[in-house]
């Protein structure tokens, strides 16, 4: 009997076919197997045949709006930077989206990079992506050669051995408090939608570390990103970091040291997260794009949970929706301002 994944993965190569076949779009967008087991590479899909290489298992944990912007792209007649953009329709593409990488794709349309008449995305709800630096760690870090994935379990085996891990015990931890399954925006769904998770602890991560003093905090921030070797493949794998210079590569002027200096990785970390601020959908991607385990996603995370807090809003869940931090109304409040009389008064 198939598992929910090989459905999945035989109803979405037949809609990626049907798509390419009948020219509705150009590409599909979606994931094919690695070279080594449990990593997925985002795949595109440009003949009906290709479609058969699509698949879906729980390893398909880089958001593929990333990509999104790139691939629109290569499909528009070249231009000059100031030229305007071509005028009538362009050609569509194609992506399988969960809950995150939907309102990814929404902050991409509410931001300009991408159009949505140019998308035809394939939703499906998620039941959550593995962690294989949780699944490495269960297993010793043991050589793994091959996965074999059953509805709720993971059969791992390498060289003299093979082990089952329970599936939920070694999902991302993005995905254990996501509360939002199901994408916000979609033309065609495989499976139903579930509906919202009610998750009253979905913040405990960033509460623990909250709760800490100032330098407990500090240790823990400092210790958490003391093994970043500045690779920037967190920052290469978020959606949000489309700027064509990032303030770290930038040389003129320099905003911070490119070296693995600590108060340069630090700044480097607290600035990217500042810039996801009202943005990050918490999809992982980053996290999980890491070769030093550094959980950098709690800081986005604690910027998460401030903006719902003082704007009531969580990042693409509607198009229509403000973005919080780039919206300005007149009667915004204004009490973080601190006037020089002000100054006075709060000392
Ligand atoms: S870290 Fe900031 S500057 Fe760099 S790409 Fe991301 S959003 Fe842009
Ligand atoms: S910062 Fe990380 S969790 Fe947030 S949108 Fe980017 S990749 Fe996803
Ligand atoms: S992916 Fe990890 S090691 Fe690389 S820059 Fe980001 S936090 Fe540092």
């Amino acid at each position: 009997m198939s598992t929910m994944n090989e459905k999945i993965t035989e109803e979405l190569r037949q809609k990626a076919r049907q798509l390419l076949e009948s020219g509705r779009v150009a590409a599909f967008l979606g994931y094919a197997s690695g070279s080594v087991p449990m990593v997925m590479r985002p795949f595109v899909a440009r003949t009906p045949e290709d479609a058969d290489r699509l698949e879906w298992n729980s390893f398909c944990v880089l958001n593929l709006a990333n990509y999104l912007p790139a691939l629109l792209k290569s499909f528009e007649p070249p231009r000059r930077p100031n030229e305007p953009p071509p005028q009538g329709p362009l050609p569509k593409v194609g992506v399988v989206a969960t809950g995150c990488w939907s309102r990814n794709m929404v902050v991409q349309i509410q931001e300009n990079q991408v159009e949505r008449e140019r998308l035809v995305i394939i939703g499906i709800s998620s039941r959550g992506m593995v962690d294989r630096k949780k699944v490495q760690a269960l297993i010793a870090h043991r050589d793994v050669t091959a996965v074999k994935e059953g509805d709720n379990t993971l059969v791992v085996a390498g060289p003299g051995f093979e082990e089952e891990i329970n599936r939920w015990d070694v999902v991302r931890d993005n995905c254990k408090s996501c509360v939002h399954p199901d994408p916000v925006i979609f033309d065609d769904m495989i499976g139903e939608l579930k509906g919202e998770r009610d998750l009253p602890d979905r913040f405990s991560q960033v509460e623990e570390i909250e709760a800490l003093s100032a330098q407990e905090r500090w240790k823990w921030f400092t210790s958490e990103i003391q093994s970043c070797i500045r690779c920037y493949a967190c920052r290469n794998a978020c959606p949000l970091c489309y700027c064509p210079t990032c303030f770290v590569d930038d040389s003129r002027p320099q905003w911070v040291g490119k070296s693995i200096d600590s108060v340069d990785t630090a700044i480097f970390h607290i600035l990217r997260a500042y810039h996801c601020a009202g943005r990050c959908t918490d999809c992982g991607s980053c996290e999980s794009a890491c070769p030093m385990g550094i959980r950098m996603r709690i800081l986005t995370k604690k910027l998460q949970k401030d903006v719902l807090q003082l704007y009531g809003i969580e990042a693409g869940m509607s198009v229509q929706e403000p973005l919080p931090l780039t919206t300005y109304k007149k009667d915004d409040p204004q009490d973080f301002i601190l006037t020089e009389s002000l100054k006075g008064e709060k000392k």
